[in-house]
């Protein structure tokens, strides 16, 4: 036989697709032709596959070797079809029985040496191979866990080509699937370690049952960026669908923990205000990297100090939450990945950030205003929540008083706020207030009473408050209501709303 095919996954953007790979030695002067898309990394298997061969104790076959992956239409990416190329390419030169890999999915980077080494995006590879029929899989040792996140499969894992051979030949087993992990102990920043700052406590929760944007204005200390950590942690569980997106993007990103397992917490990212648009929005050669923002899908991105972010950086961004995706712009066609995340930005009042506050700020107030300027425009007009925070007092630090909730007990009444907006919003398609378009709520069957919105009429006839401020004010009052438990909002959950909007709330009066 001098012609063999092994099935190999491919990866386009967070969608694996399977991929055949064919190869045909030939009588003719011998050389290794790759066909069929090869990026540069593609390009490389070359070498390394039969650097591979030769040093796993393998005869090389002195032929004209064709190796084709199939559908030629697919761009393909990275190094996970060395593996598969190797195995094509000795079944084809009959130096391998094919029969026991028959529609078995062959993954991995080989070394020069022979070893098999982990690739990116294994989980959303093997995934697409299940969703499309595929019983059993071949993965590198490292990626064998992540690989068993996927029900229904078989997997099977190798160090080493020649333990793959040895394998196919009927010599030897595979690595056996590593054992189950006990189920994870949720950990992570909580709620109850906050003291004081009941109104960044309330917005917080607001945020969370409404799945609202959020900013903070406030000088260091008044705990911008704990407050914002723990939002994770407060909203619920990610379901089944998400936990695999979640988990496959840090898969391709290359962050996925060790122990790796679905990821349920919804995740949290801080990318530091230099961080080039590259590490927040993705890129990269090879496979694109995720960037910060789509590690942040399904969970809440921070943007702290936003002011000293570059003006291009913010402006990068607004698309992206928008349409809750980015696109990549690459040599061989775009690659899009997810980008559904929750806004924090934190932001000092001032250029010099003096942590005592106001007393000993030298900022003047053109000063001041041109630095919190930069969030004004199109991305601060998306943001529900806009607060000011004070710094804690030593009065609250020092004063024992009741234990601050912990963040399980907040969470609670985020999901039952969450639920009544699902049911309430199910019919229309939308599922949080966050996603309900301004107009709707300012129509029946959801306009409110006009004595419930006087206090925002009055502002609105003043100009101090903004028409699409005022839709923002009326979808934070429907979250106000549901987090207490009321069919629609009331004049008093208008008024809550306005002071999370408007931020002139100083400290947030206990809730009668
Ligand atoms: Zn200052």
């Amino acid at each position: 036989m001098s012609y063999a095919r092994v099935l190999c996954i491919g990866l386009v953007g967070v969608e694996g697709h399977l991929v055949e790979v064919e190869a045909d030695l030939s009588l003719g002067l011998p050389a290794l032709v790759l066909t069929g898309l090869p990026d540069a990394a593609l390009n490389e298997a070359r070498d390394r596959v039969r650097a591979a061969i030769v040093n796993s104790g393998q005869r090389w076959p002195n032929r004209r070797i064709t190796v084709n992956l199939l559908p030629a239409t697919l761009p393909k990416q990275g190094s996970g079809f060395d593996l598969a190329i190797a195995c094509a390419l000795l079944a084809g030169a009959g130096e391998l029985p094919l029969a026991p890999i028959q529609g078995v999915a062959v993954l991995g980077e080989l070394g020069l040496d022979g070893t098999v080494r982990p690739v990116r995006g294994v989980l959303p590879m093997v995934a697409a191979a299940a969703a499309a029929g595929v019983t059993q899989v071949v993965v590198p040792q490292g990626n064998a866990r992540e690989a068993t996140m996927v029900p229904g499969l078989t997997v099977r894992s190798v160090d080493s080509l020649h333990r793959l051979v040895a394998f196919i030949r009927g010599e030897s087993e595979l690595l056996d699937p590593p054992p189950d992990l006990p189920d994870p102990v949720m950990t992570g920043p909580d709620l109850a370690d906050i003291a004081g700052q009941d109104f960044g406590r309330y917005a917080l929760e607001v945020a969370a049952a409404g799945g609202h944007h959020m900013s903070m204005i406030g000088p260091p200390g008044a705990g911008k960026t704990m407050l914002a950590e723990r939002l994770p942690s407060i909203l619920p569980e990610l379901d089944d669908a998400s936990a695999l997106e979640v988990t496959a993007l840090q898969s391709i990103a290359g962050v996925l923990p060790p122990d790796g397992r679905l990821i349920r917490r919804p995740p949290f990212q801080a990318p530091h205000h230099s961080a080039s648009l590259a590490a927040l929005i993705g890129g990269g050669s090879g496979i694109a990297r995720p960037g910060a923002l789509s590690l942040a899908h399904r969970g809440v991105l921070l943007l702290d100090e936003a002011p000293e972010f570059a003006n291009a950086t913010l402006q990068a961004l607004r698309q992206p939450l928008e349409s809750g995706r980015v696109i990549l712009g690459r040599a061989r066609g775009n690659t899009e990945y997810p980008a559904r995340v929750q806004v924090v930005m934190a932001a000092n009042p001032c250029p010099c950030a003096n942590p005592a506050g106001d007393q000993y700020c030298q900022c003047s107030a053109l000063a001041r205003r041109r630095y919190l300027s930069k969030l004004s425009g199109p991305l601060l007009d998306r943001i529900d929540i806009q607060i000011k925070l004070q710094p804690v007092r030593a009065i609250e630090l020092m004063t024992p008083s009741a234990p601050a909730e912990p963040s399980a007990t907040v969470a609670a009444r985020v999901a039952d706020a969450r639920a009544a907006a699902a049911a309430r919003w199910g019919a229309y398609g939308w599922r949080l207030n966050a996603e309900v378009p301004g107009p709707e709520l300012r129509r029946p069957p959801w306009r409110l009473a006009p004595k419930n919105t006087a206090s925002l009429r009055v502002r609105l006839d003043r100009g101090t408050l903004s028409a699409r401020g005022f839709d923002r004010i009326l979808r934070l009052a429907w979250t106000v209501a549901d987090l207490d438990g009321r069919d629609s909002p009331r004049g008093s959950d208008v008024n809550e709303a306005a002071q999370l909007r408007l931020g002139d709330a100083h400290d947030r009066q206990a809730r009668s």
